[in-house]
């Protein structure tokens, strides 16, 4: 036992997690003696959590709601991407020092890659980017899209002042806009990411007409219960191709994965159905 090399999931609350299973499947595809656990710390209690790194209990984890920010104000070894978004989801200790990383953006980008690759091809750079949301997966897609080159990115959001801030984080090209505007930016755009919780089970629907996009354009959803949101439907109804938010999941994984037990693990098709099928219960 004393030899089990741990890594967790901190958050509050934690129980709905997938992320134990997606790590402890890679333990086990590679043989690793180890273990990923859920870990629910309350917002009072994350300092100390996070002090207690030191004494080699794990070997570092995720942090989820609602502790990416604090995570980010507590550790100082910070990867750029956690630096620029202010917020953090990896941990590790390395040296005996507390690190920590973002790897939301790189999920959102490799799992494009994966589904879509031609999805970033230079002569789609110049057009219309649409982020629906602005909150904190926006603004690690945004962060991540806007380091693949593309220069005109309208965000969209029911509380118009968020878009706007985040719009004026990210710079002269990014633009926010008011919901009602949606069917006009479509008209150039080369891909369309929803990134509010609107179509997710439980949640209310997400309403908007596709009819405008152009064929060639790309529909993400990094919402994955249900697994095809109404938003993808809708896509592939109109014969547009589609990225589906699972895969963000999966991928987000990769780099913590590494850093803690020395094996870049694969986004497999057995991982991805297994996630599918705990998904699928749950509905
Ligand atoms: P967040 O910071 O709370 O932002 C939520 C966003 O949804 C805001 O833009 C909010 O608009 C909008 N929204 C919520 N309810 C709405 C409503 N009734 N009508 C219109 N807009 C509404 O959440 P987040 O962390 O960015 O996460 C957003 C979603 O992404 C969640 O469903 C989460 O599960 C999913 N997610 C998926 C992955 C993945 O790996 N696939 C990763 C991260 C997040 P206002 O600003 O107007 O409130």
């Amino acid at each position: 036992m004393a030899d089990l090399k741990r890594a967790f999931i901190c958050g509050w609350p934690v129980e709905h997690s997938r992320s134990p299973m997606i790590h402890n499947f890679w333990i086990n595809e590679y043989g690793l003696q180890g273990a990923y656990i859920k870990y629910p710390v309350s917002p009072p209690d994350f300092e100390n959590f996070v002090q207690n790194l030191h004494d080699g209990e794990f070997l570092g984890g995720n942090v989820t709601i609602p502790h990416k920010e604090a995570a980010f104000k507590q550790i100082k070894n910070l990867d750029p991407v956690a630096k620029r978004l202010g917020a953090v989801n990896t941990i590790w200790i390395e040296d005996g020092e507390i690190h920590a990383a973002n790897t939301d953006g790189y999920g959102f980008l490799a799992n494009l890659d994966q589904l879509a690759p031609d999805w970033d091809n230079s002569d789609k750079k110049q057009k219309t980017v649409i982020v629906l949301g602005a909150g904190g997966a926006a603004r690690a897609i945004i962060d991540a899209v806007k380091s693949r080159g593309f220069t005109n990115i309208s965000i969209v959001n029911r509380t118009y002042s968020r878009a706007k801030k985040l719009a004026d984080f990210f710079g002269k090209t990014t633009h926010a806009h008011k919901w009602e505007e949606l069917t006009n930016l479509m008209l150039d755009s080369a891909l369309l990411i929803n990134t509010t919780s609107l179509g997710m089970e439980g949640k209310s629907p997400l309403e908007i007409d596709l009819g405008s996009l152009p064929s060639n354009c790309l529909v993400s959803d990094i919402v994955y219960v249900p697994l095809k949101t109404e938003l993808l439907q809708q896509a592939e109804n109109l014969g547009l191709k589609t990225a589906e938010g699972l895969g963000m999941l999966l991928h987000q994984a990769v780099p913590g994965f590494e850093k803690w037990f020395g094996v870049r693990p694969e986004v497999s098709d057995e991982l991805r159905s297994l996630v599918v099928r705990d998904l699928e219960q749950s509905l």
